[in-house]
């Protein structure tokens, strides 16, 4: 059924416009359009669909289970998720994975890369995430990367499991190469994934130089891979936070091989400020992928999430604008046009990475959007606003209504700013 969102502003267009939805795509953008439907957005912020680059979701909402991380490490997590992981079932990951989901999609989430670890033998982390996939197709796009949590060469079977899991249907091929026993190790763990990428024809989605170790080096060997071996765009990079402690002509020249090679870099800035820096005293290092330079370089970026109530974090209600808003602070992107423009981590830049094309407000565009109760991009990132309206495919999966707050004298007050 035609339906026409009316009144709706959009990003980088002068007054309010109307959308024709014509099976599941933006048939026409104009004004005073007319359909059997129609919805009046009252002239608020109109947006693509957003998307989450990297969480894990085989994990989330295991918080406490079967101990809480004192520590605050990235290792203590990993200790804890080996320890439960052991108990895992298909439903009991779908469960919790699906209420993951569903926390997303009514935050305006269309597109989620998540990922599975396949260092688990029996594999029911990706069973379980494979099914999801498909029962919430008409929710939201799910890919599902086959991650090697323990690493591809840590022990025997491991690399046969990964490969297992791309039979199966994962995605993307996931690595950690700064996880396995040594340099070697590690550089020949890179090739081996991407052996596996182009055998079975999909994309790579690493887990690369999460640590503080400025020695850590493995984001060049992958930019050198994916420049060798062409896949140009098919390449993800996700946390890369020993960059943030690189020499500064290392730093630059690292960033120039990504660009070349064409690397998508995926930042998860609520999980690495909480796991990075913890074996510093003061100053503490922020560690995070440096956001700034690499987008001044012309380096696709994108953000994720990482993890929900699990091992590794605490926190998260599977807000990707909450992510923004970090990232925003922790990469400095505060001046007013690198704020209005942060947005594009979350939509445009996610859905390169992601690989969607007929993404975006335009015609013929998959109508995948969102309705922000907003008018301005900067209250998006600042307020977080509520999501009125989530669309996947033309169709409206999700409607949202604004908080409330009403001070004893009857006053209502809100959080909505004057703006330029
Ligand atoms: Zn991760």
């Amino acid at each position: 059924m035609d339906l026409v969102l009316r009144n709706c502003r959009l990003l980088e267009r002068e007054g309010l416009y109307d959308l024709l939805i014509t099976k599941g795509r933006i048939s026409k953008i104009g004004k005073d359009l007319k359909a059997d439907n129609s919805y009046d957005a009252l002239g608020r912020l109109l947006i693509p669909g957003m998307g989450d680059m990297h969480v894990h979701l085989d994990s989330a909402m295991t918080l406490g289970r079967p101990r809480f991380n004192q520590s605050g490490t990235l290792l203590e997590g990993i200790e804890i998720w080996g320890e439960y992981k052991k108990s895992l079932s298909k439903d009991e990951v779908k469960a919790r994975a699906r209420r993951a989901v569903e926390w997303m999609v009514v935050q305006g989430v269309t597109m989620i890369r998540t990922h599975a670890d396949v260092t688990e033998s029996r594999l029911e982390g990706l069973r379980g995430l494979l099914e999801l996939r498909e029962e919430m197709r008409d929710l939201v796009n799910i890919q599902v990367t086959a991650f090697p949590q323990d690493g591809i060469l840590t022990d025997n079977g491991n690399l046969e499991l990964l490969e297992k899991a791309m039979e199966m249907g994962a995605d993307n091929v996931g690595m950690i190469p700064h996880n396995e026993m040594t340099r070697e190790d590690g550089v020949k763990s890179i090739s081996l994934a991407f052996d596996l990428a182009q055998k079975y024809g999909r994309g790579v989605d690493g887990h690369v130089d999460e640590t503080d170790d400025e020695g850590s080096r493995f984001l060049e060997v992958v930019a050198s891979e994916t420049y060798k071996r062409g896949m140009a765009g098919r390449v993800a990079a996700g946390h890369v936070t020993a960059m943030h402690s690189y020499n500064g002509a290392y730093a630059d020249r690292l960033m120039r091989l990504l660009k070349r090679a064409g690397v998508n870099v995926v930042v998860n800035p609520a999980v690495n400020l909480h796991l990075q820096g913890r074996y510093d005293t003061y100053p503490k290092r922020r560690g995070l992928a440096r956001i700034k330079e690499l987008l001044a370089g012309g380096v696709n970026v994108s953000l994720g999430n990482d993890c929900l109530m699990d091992p590794w974090y605490p926190l998260g209600r599977g807000d990707i604008l909450q992510s923004l808003y970090l990232a925003v602070h922790a990469a400095h992107l505060t001046s007013y046009g690198e704020v209005v423009r942060s947005l594009d981590l979350v939509t445009y830049n996610a859905a390169k990475t992601f690989g969607l094309r007929e993404y975006g407000i335009m015609e013929g565009a998959v109508a995948d959007l969102v309705l922000l109760d907003a008018t301005h991009p900067l209250e998006v990132v600042r307020d977080q606003p509520t999501r009125l309206l989530v669309m996947k495919g033309g169709k409206v999966v999700s409607v949202g209504e604004p908080e409330k707050y009403r001070l004893s004298s009857g006053k209502e007050v809100n959080f909505s700013p004057s703006l330029p």
